[in-house]
């Protein structure tokens, strides 16, 4: 996600590296730069228009930090305007004082508002809660078998209008404002304490469907309603929205797709022109690939300063707690990461799934974007094997891993003597930046700093 943006924008900073004094000049190249950069994303003119004018003039402006050189200072003013243009701070979940909590689901048809909804019921589940489903999507035939096929895949129950999994969960009717109501019965009863009310999309805004939400927004009172929008539609992205804002009057945005090969500008735009809050984004097919949105995470991914918290906080829900903690300790202390930290990590990955996805949420990955692209998953076999024909010692201590080593390990593995080299290079590299890193947390900015 936000891909070209990114690139276009480390670009740019890297012109101002080194650069002791910026002349007004210097400050208006700049600027036209980050214009052309955004308007190419498709970002919405007066979002842009926007944004490089505060830029300009709080980069022209008295702001002048010790701590950060005037590169760095403008880095920080853009991320400053971004985490601003997205929303500011994280806007969580409003959960009601007394439960069920209902949150509803609106959009265009196809947008992910029936994935989302398993993807979402899932997440909660994993933070105690008892979520229910509930099918108001009557306009598709195939709408209601595909959220509960979404159910059974985060394993909730779905309250369903046709005949469904059983005749415990069907409502006695196809009007879609009777079936909403009726599924928040429903959960009382059973004491589920979150609805989520997937709703019908059409292709298009169209009056009807507008009504129609607006009408089972009437009728439930939700305490969020989630717009979602699917970030590959560009520029149509902000005019939907504004739609659907005078219409149901969401409560907070749920990008989705963000995993696509998007340029990013829905995300940039709808927030700053709805004035409601990114909450969500979803980035991928399966039901795992969802996230909370948080606006200075994601303003440091794009400026490729990495988003090691989202990557903590990925790494914690499913690591083993205490190896996790051990993790942040020694990044804390800043003590230097080991292959043996490499080696339990591997393991913990295996079981997350995708490294590519971890890597590129790692500092600096826009610049390794392209191997990065090409990153072959089974190549984690082949690192394994490696490591594991280390000594502990070697481990440990990689250092003393000279040329007989080298070949021992080489043999030991199954694989060429360069590809030990090329991964013990790697691995000098990834600790090295690492320990960058962990010196960054005291205010400078992560990977910007000594360049
Ligand atoms: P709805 O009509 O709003 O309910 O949309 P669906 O949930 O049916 O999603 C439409 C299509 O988009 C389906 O093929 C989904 O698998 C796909 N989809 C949904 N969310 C994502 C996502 O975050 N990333 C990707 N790549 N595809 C998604």
């Amino acid at each position: 996600m936000f891909t070209s943006l990114s690139d276009r924008l480390s670009e740019t900073f890297k012109n101002l590296r080194g650069k002791g004094r910026l002349s007004e000049a210097d400050i208006d190249a700049t600027v036209r730069e980050i214009r052309r950069a955004l308007l190419d994303a498709d970002v919405a003119v007066a979002v842009v228009r926007e944004f490089t004018s505060r830029v300009k003039e709080r980069a022209l402006g008295s702001e002048v930090s010790q701590a950060l050189n005037p590169g760095q200072q403008v880095v920080k003013i853009v991320n400053d305007e971004l985490v601003r243009i997205l929303g500011g701070n994280t806007r969580r979940l409003n959960l009601a004082k007394n439960p069920p909590t209902v949150i509803m689901l609106a959009g265009l048809q196809g947008a992910g508002k029936t994935t989302l909804a398993g993807k979402m019921a899932k997440w909660l589940k994993g933070q105690g809660h008892s979520p229910v489903l509930v099918a108001c999507d009557l306009q598709r035939p195939n709408a209601v078998k595909q959220l509960q096929v979404n159910g059974e895949r985060a394993q909730v129950p779905v309250f369903a209008p046709h005949p469904g999994v059983s005749s415990e969960f069907e409502a006695s009717t196809g009007d879609p404002v009777a079936v909403a109501a009726e599924g928040i019965e429903y959960a009382k009863q059973k004491l589920h304490d979150i609805v989520i009310v997937d709703t019908a999309g059409r292709l298009g805004v169209d009056a009807e469907l507008m009504q129609q939400a607006a009408d089972i927004r009437a009728a439930i009172q939700p305490d969020e309603v989630l717009f979602v929008i699917d970030a590959m539609i560009g520029q149509d992205a902000v005019n939907t929205a504004l739609a659907f804002n005078e219409g149901v009057d969401f409560t907070g945005v749920v990008l989705s797709k963000l995993d696509g090969d998007t340029r990013g500008g829905a995300a940039l735009s709808v927030a700053h022109v709805t004035g409601k809050p990114i909450m969500f984004a979803s980035t991928g097919e399966g039901i795992g690939d969802f996230e909370q949105f948080h606006p200075d995470r994601m303003a440091n991914r794009i400026l490729d300063m990495g988003d090691v918290l989202s990557l903590i906080e990925q790494v914690e829900a499913t690591w083993d707690k205490g190896e996790a903690a051990r993790m942040q300790k020694k990044f804390e202390d800043q003590e230097d990461f080991n292959l043996e930290d490499f080696l339990a990590q591997m393991q913990q990955i295996r079981k997350m799934g995708s490294m590519k996805k971890m890597l590129m949420m790692m500092p600096g990955a826009a610049q390794m974007r392209q191997q990065l692209e090409q990153f072959d998953e089974k190549e984690i076999d082949r690192v394994e094997a490696i490591v594991r024909s280390m000594t502990k010692h070697e481990r440990v201590a990689p250092k003393i891993i000279n040329g007989s080593r080298r070949a021992r390990i080489a043999k030991g593995a199954g694989v060429s003597v360069s590809a030990v080299n090329a991964l013990l290079e790697r691995f000098a590299q990834a600790q090295k930046m690492m320990r960058k890193m962990a010196q960054g947390q005291g205010g400078a900015i992560p990977g910007m700093g000594g360049h």
